[in-house]
């Protein structure tokens, strides 16, 4: 029962292959060095410390240790690896004291292959205690810290108690450590180095691409009728989440999609923590949910089939967009993050940022600069993903799979209208030595003999009537544009009132163009007009499948399900879709046949190999053999 690495993941896991740097940080671990692992979200995180664990034990170097701060998740993992056919337990404060001392006793006893942790356990002298006579019998094999980031003060997601864990580098030093995070950014990283004292630590750092998610950016005109759309052609009766700003729009949006017939819940901080857990529990358990969420959902949300993320307000910033967006389609299989958004979010973004009482001036300005460069990434007009990766550092190519890509969005010259908005704003401002809103300055630029305009005296102005040849929709289109440059300011102070930056010089002065995207295009119904084009996602993944192959499948699926309701588990931890659609597709008979399939491990096999195997089997009508049909 030795094994190798490779051998391992065969035999355990049901892989064919390893992905990116796993093999690398795996042989690394395994020669005894301290690693920090950076890989997107679903890019394979686990297998890096749960192989050597599995290749140490097997050799007799007992436990490996796996920190992680989420202890909703402890079981599923925990669950997982027990069908597949791996010790391992989980140490936390779900456990009854009874359920704890057992956890204990196997500890001692050495049979364990892995132990998860919550961080705070560590503080228990008795856990600690046991885990020293482990070390000193040298059966202490690895040190796994999950969510490394979490040591990191200025993180979104920081736990006082991971920086309690540096002492395991001077209480346990020969005992290799590996730390994993997705989040990538250069302060986290030293934070996280200096925090846990990976100071001999080798860095892995994987590409931050996630090439199965499409990207697309909308312009916003009626929110939900959007998204029902795009739900309905792209993800009918598939698992998604719907990120709103507000808890009150949460509640709105998930009643509106349930009138729909959708089967969505909503989840937000304002709800009781039962509520919170049982519904967490039934999207990560059941099959095709919708969650409509505040962005306090999604942290540790391990479900690998959700297909499409939406955004229906404009997060904060290109990281929260990208963490939020990456939820998508962890299992590798396509997914589409779709984001709607207009001026309002720019608005709004600006107010909070600028109503952050305890931040100081500097860090405002950082927000904001954050929030420019997503501003910019919506409005752009060239690859999305190009964009995404080069905020993180990372050059690439033209997708073909974002929506810049695959239609290409129509172009035209705003620069005239960028400079007469500009000159709009400037003339009011001497005219009245006020600042106003968007509504008031394409009021004037129209032509538009409001009250306000009279009351003002505006209609003098020379910048009166001179858009009537544009909407107002595309006047909102150049000022968001010109806002994303930091060309004008939106004080959210009073009323959204507007002024002029010093960047607007440059565009008053000829030296820069305006070029915009052709909202108009978007913001008629994209999918509508176009409709021969596009491919939904799902239309893609199931394009392969065959009639019968699509038969199959549905009736793995429900037998999936009732198997997870049996275990108590999330249906994915039993299979994959994808180990599922392999199976529908190769439509096994023999139990040899079921080898090669991915996902479909040793201990699988010899479990629900049988019943796979039986569902597979055609029903009795269609197997008559060909010769006893009248000739
Ligand atoms: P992360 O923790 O990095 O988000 P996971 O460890 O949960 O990612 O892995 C994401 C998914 O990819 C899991 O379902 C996992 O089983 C699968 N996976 C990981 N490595 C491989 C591999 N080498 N081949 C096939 N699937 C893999
Ligand atoms: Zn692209």
């Amino acid at each position: 029962m030795l094994g190798a690495p490779q051998e391992i993941l065969q035999e355990v896991f049901g892989y064919e292959s390893f992905r990116g740097p796993q093999q690398a940080i795996i042989d690394h671990l395994m020669g005894g060095g301290d690693a920090l692992v950076l890989m997107p979200t679903g890019g394979g995180k686990s297998l890096c410390y749960q192989i050597p664990a599995i290749a140490r034990h097997r050799a007799g170097r007992g436990l490996t240790l796996v920190v992680s701060p989420l202890i909703a998740l402890m079981h599923d993992q925990v669950g997982a690896l027990a069908e597949a056919g791996v010790s391992a337990c989980y140490l936390n404060s779900s456990l009854s004291h009874e359920q704890a001392s057992e956890v204990m006793a196997r500890l001692q006893g050495a049979d364990l292959t892995l132990l998860y942790l919550a961080p705070e356990r560590l503080k228990t002298g008795r856990l600690l205690t046991a885990l020293d006579s482990l070390y000193a019998r040298g059966l202490l094999s690895l040190i796994a810290i999950d969510e490394a980031h979490c040591v990191s003060q200025w993180g979104h997601d920081f736990r006082p108690e991971y920086r309690e864990l540096a002492l395991l580098e001077a209480r346990y030093p020969r005992v290799p450590r590996v730390a994993l995070t997705a989040t990538a950014d250069e302060i986290t990283r030293r934070d996280i180095v200096e925090g846990l004292q990976l100071g001999a630590a080798r860095l892995f750092v994987s590409s931050f691409d996630r090439p199965n998610i499409r990207y697309r950016i909308i312009e916003k005109t009626d929110p939900v009728r959007q998204l029902l759309r795009f739900i309905a052609g792209e993800h009918a009766g598939e698992a998604g989440i719907v990120y709103c700003r507000s808890r009150m729009r949460v509640e709105e949006v998930a009643e509106q999609l349930q009138a729909e017939g959708l089967q969505a819940l909503a989840y937000h901080a304002g709800l009781e923590a039962g509520v919170r857990q049982q519904r967490q529990d039934r999207f990560l358990r059941e099959d095709g949910l919708i969650m409509v969420a505040t962005i306090a959902f999604g942290m540790g949300i391990d479900k690998p089939d959700v297909r499409f993320v939406a955004h229906l307000d404009m997060p904060k910033n290109i990281e929260a967009y990208y963490q939020e967006t990456g939820r998508a389609g962890r299992d590798g299989l396509p997914a589409n993050a779709w984001m709607a958004y207009g001026l309002q979010d720019v608005v709004n973004q600006r107010r909070m940022i600028d109503a952050g009482e305890l931040a100081g001036e500097d860090h405002k300005r950082i927000m904001r600069g954050k929030l420019d460069a997503l501003l910019g990434l919506a409005e752009s007009t060239t690859c999305r993903r190009v964009g995404l990766l080069a905020y993180f550092g990372e050059a690439s190519s033209p997708c073909m799979n974002c929506d810049n890509c695959l239609q290409p969005p129509g172009l035209w010259d705003g620069t005239q209208a960028g400079r007469k908005l500009l000159s709009c704003i400037y003339r009011v401002r001497q005219a009245s030595h006020l600042d106003f809103g968007a509504g008031h300055l394409v009021d004037i630029l129209r032509g538009k003999r409001t009250e306000k305009v009279r009351q003002y005296g505006h209609e003098r102005l020379s910048t009166f009537g001179i858009g009537t040849d544009l909407s107002e929709s595309r006047w909102r289109a150049v000022l968001r544009q010109l806002i994303a440059r930091d060309m004008v300011r939106v004080d959210s102070e009073g009323l959204n009132t507007l002024s002029l930056l010093p960047a607007a010089r440059e565009l008053l002065a000829g030296r820069v163009d305006l070029v915009l995207r052709d909202g108009s295009a978007w913001a008629a119904d994209r999918s509508a007009a176009r409709k021969p084009r596009q491919i939904s996602v799902r239309g893609r993944a199931e394009a392969a499948l065959n009639a019968g192959a699509l038969e199959r499948l549905e009736k793995l699926k429900a037998w999936r399900a009732e198997v997870a309701r049996e275990h108590n588990l999330p249906a994915f931890v039993i299979f994959h879709d994808a180990t599922l659609r392999a199976i529908a597709q190769t439509n096994p008979q023999t139990f040899e046949a079921l080898e090669g399939i991915s996902g479909l491990g040793e201990k699988k096999r010899q479990a629900y190999g049988a019943e796979v195997l039986r569902l597979c089997r055609p029903a009795p009508e269609d197997s008559l053999p060909s010769h006893a049909a009248p000739v």
